[in-house]
């Protein structure tokens, strides 16, 4: 018997499962390990202070998740012996054609507002800066109309993460089963067990943090969990030669971003492609549209050798927010999914919200307006 069984080991999941073995909670991950889960082809971008949207509490959850990453990771690097990626790359945000300069202007306007009425970051940090500088931060870069950079913007891999938390919950007493939750056992409007494999497996509560996959459960428990996979092709290159370890990270508006990492590989994507349900694969178009657009902004990548090619298929909801709480009629039951485009930047500190929720104590961060009861 265990006091939590949580489905799904992608960041979500490892996170959570890496949190309540911290706090001494005896849990068994359960993971099928999909192809296209989502964790594994993430670009990783890591950047809330440059977020556009104007939902504050979205925007006040990602800046404590942000806040978060450097502490968690630390501790990950101390319990276990791999890297996880995470450093401060800085960030650059362009317009890189006329029209992106619209969306850019509104852009700009909102995340300078917040930046003077929270009164940080400093100016150092966050501020507008011309082509030829941009350029001489990310020399594959072609002139830009307009560009914002911001210093503390960070990235992470994860992959490499979700392997952290998986290792270093392990070596906490973590049990893992590579198999998969067919349904959960339901007594009493509680979930009291999951069966794998019609295995019986009990347990205290259970967190489904299954990605696209999560609304495999909508039918039994009778609830309403429009999450859909949105697939994203996203292509790592290489620049042999090149030094690429300083290189920032970059957004322009049609949906464009690269990845720099220090093995002179830049990453850049992607597509977001709904309507493929669960296929993870390339297409010709999908690699069509994110070369030309990675040229488009960044022609200096016109020689780059491609090095690999991946997809994954992000947990999108309607309103792309992500469903973060427990489940209103049925006890001991927490959802941790729907995290779309932003997994890896809320992931690692979502899994300690959802363990502080499960543990019946206040979560650090208002999550309400994230709960399934929305949709319900
Ligand atoms: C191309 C691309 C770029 C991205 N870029 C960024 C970015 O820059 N920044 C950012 O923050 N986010 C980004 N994301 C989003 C981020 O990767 C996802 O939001 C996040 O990884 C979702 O993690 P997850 O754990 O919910 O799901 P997944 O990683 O998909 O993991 C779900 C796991 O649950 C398992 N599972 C499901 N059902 C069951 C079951 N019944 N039994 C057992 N196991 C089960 C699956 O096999 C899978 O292993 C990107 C995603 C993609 C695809």
């Amino acid at each position: 018997m265990h006091d939590a069984i949580v489905i799904g080991g992608g960041i979500l999941g490892a996170s959570a499962a890496y949190h309540l073995v911290c706090e001494g909670a005896r849990t068994l991950l359960i993971d099928r390990y999909d192809e296209g889960r989502a964790t594994n082809a993430g670009a990783g971008v890591l950047s809330p202070v440059t977020y556009s949207g104007k939902l504050e509490p979205l925007f006040n959850l990602a800046m404590d998740a942000f806040d978060y990453y450097p502490i968690v990771n630390e501790r990950l690097l101390q319990e276990q012996e791999e890297e996880t990626g995470f450093a401060r790359a800085g960030k650059l945000v362009v317009a890189a054609s006329e029209d992106e300069l619209e969306a850019f202007e509104n852009a700009r306007e909102i995340i300078f507002n917040r930046q003077k009425l929270r009164g940080t970051p400093s100016a150092e940090d966050l501020h507008d800066i011309s082509s030829d500088e941009a350029r001489t931060l990310l020399p594959p870069l072609g002139p830009v109309l307009g560009a914002i950079y911001y210093r503390n913007a960070a990235r992470v891999d994860g992959r490499l993460i979700a392997g952290a938390f998986h290792r270093a919950s392990v070596r906490r007493g973590l049990e893992v089963k590579n198999a998969s939750v067919e349904k959960l056992i339901l007594k009493n409007g509680a979930v009291v067990g999951a069966e794998c494999g019609g295995e019986v497996l009990r347990c205290g509560n259970v967190v489904i943090a299954g990605g696209a996959w999560s609304p495999e459960f909508e039918g039994q428990l009778g609830i309403r969990l429009p999450i859909e996979p949105e697939r994203g092709q996203i292509i790592h290159l290489s620049l042999p030669g090149q030094d690429t370890s300083d290189w920032p990270t970059l957004n322009a508006y049609h949906m464009d971003y690269m990845v720099p990492w220090p093995d002179s590989r830049v990453v850049v994507g992607a597509t977001h492609e709904g309507g493929t349900g669960f296929r993870a694969r390339q297409t010709v178009s999908g690699i069509m549209e994110v070369l030309g657009d990675a040229l488009r902004v960044a022609p200096g990548l016109a020689k780059a050798e491609i090095r690999e090619i991946r997809v994954g298929l992000r947990p999108q909801t309607p309103d792309m927010l992500p469903v973060l709480g427990s489940v209103p009629g049925w006890a001991n039951l927490f959802m941790l999914t729907g995290n779309g485009r932003t997994g890896l930047q809320v992931g690692p500190y979502s899994g300690k919200i959802i363990t502080q929720l499960l543990l019946g104590q206040n979560p650090e961060s208002e999550i309400d307006f994230l709960n399934i009861s929305r949709f319900m």
